[in-house]
């Protein structure tokens, strides 16, 4: 059983070769972040004409490294949403036009639910399953009673944490994306700076908040210039240790909560900002009596592997799409 998977949502165009729901036999990543950096993030147009210049040789280039050809596949899968609409598109068409061609079966993904199952990829997920997906556009806690049943049962109100990392490093004059520098700067700093924590009430419950954070932390260097000083120049590190300190430790108090009200197996870690080692670390000291899976970096970032992952479980189910399939810019998964 080989599934040829696309994804293409937001600035990473990719083509993946899947056998047998585990194996994973290519993964081919085409960044375009060198073409967004000087703008401070993704620009939407810029997005789409990289993935229509790329997606060909990606497809390609997955067949081969499989070393399989089209006649051996048995499904194509794309990423639906959420994402960039344009960026969506194109995958979709792409996706379609080779099923099409083929005479294939085609299989259409949220895009977090890749972010989910990149961790069937490297460990077997027992559940019921609780992730802590947290990205550049989503941080939200996704309950997985059974295979492919992914409920919704808390999320950021703002800002996702990837994107306070983004828009922090503007400030640290650090260059897009920032989250991998900040985290790097942060492991030779000290958590000096008392940063909020935002909603950690009982009542706030599972939501959470990153725009206060953001704001606070703007805001101490705005004012610390007022006052002559530029933390930026002199304490970078120590800023960055103290903002990623305030980002892990809502999100480790969340998925503690999390797993309270909703006892589960496995403990999945997805997305982007799950490469942080600030993160990793403190999930090895304090959720140590559940099984954890963190994915390794290349499987954290945006790629076609976890959306032929998370389709294998659609395709069992017989989830299919047809020739209509449009993208969904604004795709969630549903409430608990
Ligand atoms: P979404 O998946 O929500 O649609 P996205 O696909 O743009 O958004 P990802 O590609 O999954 O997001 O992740 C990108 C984000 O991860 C960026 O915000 C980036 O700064 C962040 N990131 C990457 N590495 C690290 C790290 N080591 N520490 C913190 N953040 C990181
Ligand atoms: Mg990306
Ligand atoms: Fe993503």
């Amino acid at each position: 059983k080989y599934i040829l998977a696309f994804e293409t949502s937001c600035d990473e165009t990719s083509v993946a070769v899947l056998k047998n729901g585990t194996e994973l036999l290519s993964n081919i990543i085409a960044s375009q972040v060198n073409s967004h950096k000087r703008f401070g993030g993704v620009v939407p147009e810029v997005a789409s004409r990289h993935h229509v210049e790329q997606i060909t040789a990606c497809i390609d280039e997955a067949l081969d490294e499989a070393g399989i050809v089209a006649s051996d596949l048995t499904a194509v899968a794309v990423t639906e949403g959420p994402g960039l609409v344009g960026a969506l598109l194109i995958g979709i068409m792409a996706a379609k036009t080779f099923a099409w061609a083929h005479k294939l079966p085609l299989i259409p993904i949220n895009h977090m639910a890749g972010h989910l199952m990149a961790a069937a990829l490297v460990d077997t997920i027992e559940y019921p399953a609780m992730a802590l997906l947290v990205s550049g556009g989503h941080t939200e806690l996704v309950y997985v009673e059974s295979e492919g049943n992914y409920k919704k049962i808390g999320e950021t109100r703002d800002d996702a944490a990837g994107e306070a990392y983004d828009k922090v490093g503007r400030v640290m004059g650090l260059t897009y994306p920032s989250g991998k520098e900040i985290d790097e700067l942060a492991h030779k700093g000290k958590d000096t700076y008392a940063f909020p924590r935002a909603m950690m009430t009982a009542a706030d419950g599972l939501e959470m908040s990153f725009s206060g954070l953001k704001s606070a932390f703007i805001n101490l260097v705005h004012n610390a210039k007022q006052g002559g000083k530029d933390l930026v120049a002199d304490d970078l590190e120590n800023l960055a240790a103290s903002f990623q300190a305030a980002v892990v430790d809502v999100l480790i108090e969340k998925t503690k909560r999390a797993l309270e009200q909703y006892p589960a197996k496995t403990l999945i870690v997805g997305g982007g900002v799950s490469a942080n080692q600030g993160l990793r670390e403190r999930l090895a000291t304090d959720l140590t009596d559940i099984k954890v899976i963190l994915p390794p970096l290349r499987l954290c970032g945006d790629n076609a592997g976890m959306i032929a992952a998370a389709a294998s479980i659609e395709m069992e189910k017989g989830n299919l799409a047809d020739l209509s399939l449009n993208a969904r810019p604004s795709l969630v998964f549903r409430d608990m």
